[in-house]
C-alpha cells in the first residue's frame, strides 16, 4: 500500500477530473492515501503553470471537500516552484508557511527564463545547449531551493532528462552530489515520480544511479504519479517500488501537517 503524493487538478488548467474521482481511483488501485499537489500560484509578473492566487481558496475547498467523502486519507499539498529571485522568494517565504499544507513539493521547471521541461520550442533549445552545463545549473538551483528550507520534498529530481538529453554518465555523480548533500542537510525528501516513463527520457525520476546516491545520504523518498487525470493515479507504482527496493530503500515518507515520518515499504 503506497501513497501517491503528487497529483494535479483542473485548477492548473492542464488536468481534468474531480478530486473525488482521483480518490476513487486511488482506492481502486489499493493506495494507502493521496495528496493533491497542484501548481502553486506565483506573485504578479512571475511565470506560473497553475492557478491564480485568487483561485487558491477554491482549490483548498475542493480538496477539503474530497477529504470528507474519501475512503482513504486525502492530504492537502502544493507543487511550489523555486526561482532564484528575491521578490519571488519573499512571496514564498510569507505565503507557503501560512497555508495549511501537509506536503510542499519543491520543483525547478525554469532555468533563466527557459521552461526546459516543456515540448515545442523548449525541446528545440536542448539541441543547441551544453547539456552538462545545463544539468549543472539546474542542480545548483535545486541546492539553492534546499537551502531555503521552504519545501519538504524535491519532485522529479533529475528533471533535465525530460527531453532525453543526458550528460555522460560518468559526470552525473559529480554534477548531482552537491545538491544531494544540500537536500540531506535540509532534511528534505525526494520523490520517485513515475511520469518520466511517459516522457522522451522513458525513465522514472530520478535514475537508479541518482537514487543510490540519495540512499547513501539517508534521504527519504515519497512516490508520485504526477497525475493529470484520475486514471493516472498510482500509475507505474509497481516499477517505482522495485526501483526503491533495488536502491536499498526499506521505508518511505508519510506526512501530516508538513511533519515527516517513515513507514515501511509494502512487502517488507
Ligand atoms: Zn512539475
Ligand atoms: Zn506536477
Amino acid at each position: 500500500m503506497l501513497a501517491d503524493y503528487h497529483m494535479h487538478t483542473p485548477f492548473c488548467r492542464h488536468a481534468h477530473g474531480e478530486p473525488e474521482e482521483y480518490a476513487a481511483e486511488a482506492v481502486r488501485k489499493g493506495l494507502s492515501e493521496i495528496c493533491f499537489t497542484d501548481h502553486s500560484p506565483a506573485p504578479a509578473g512571475f511565470w506560473c503553470d497553475g492557478m491564480r492566487l485568487d483561485e487558491f481558496p477554491a482549490y483548498q475547498e475542493a480538496v477539503f471537500r474530497c477529504r470528507e467523502s474519501a475512503a482513504i486519507p486525502v492530504l492537502f499539498g502544493i507543487e511550489a516552484d523555486f526561482l532564484p529571485d528575491p521578490d519571488f522568494l519573499a512571496f514564498a517565504r510569507q505565503w507557503l508557511p501560512a497555508q495549511p499544507f501537509d506536503v510542499v513539493l519543491g520543483s525547478v521547471h525554469i532555468i533563466r527564463g527557459w521552461v526546459f521541461t516543456h515540448g515545442g520550442e523548449s525541446l528545440e533549445k536542448w539541441k543547441t545547449v551544453d547539456v552538462a552545463a545545463v544539468w549543472r545549473e539546474y542542480f545548483d538551483l535545486v541546492g539553492q531551493m534546499a537551502d531555503t528550507r521552504l519545501y519538504d520534498i524535491v519532485t522529479h529530481l533529475d528533471a533535465p532528462k525530460h527531453s532525453g538529453y543526458w550528460p555522460p554518465e560518468s559526470q552525473i555523480p559529480e554534477i548531482v552530489q552537491p545538491a544531494l548533500d544540500r537536500i540531506a542537510a535540509a532534511g528534505m525528501g525526494i520523490e520517485l515520480n513515475t511520469s518520466g516513463l511517459l516522457r522522451p527520457c522513458k525513465e522514472i525520476y530520478p535514475s537508479p544511479l541518482i537514487l543510490n546516491l540519495a540512499r547513501e545520504r539517508g534521504i527519504p523518498i515519497s512516490f508520485g504519479s504526477d497525475a493529470h487525470g484520475p486514471q493516472d493515479v498510482g500509475r507505474y507504482f509497481d516499477q517505482a517500488l522495485k526501483l526503491a527496493k533495488d536502491a536499498g530503500y526499506t521505508h518511505c515518507l508519510r506526512m501530516r501537517g508538513r511533519k515527516k515520518e517513515l513507514v515501511p515499504l509494502p512487502g517488507g
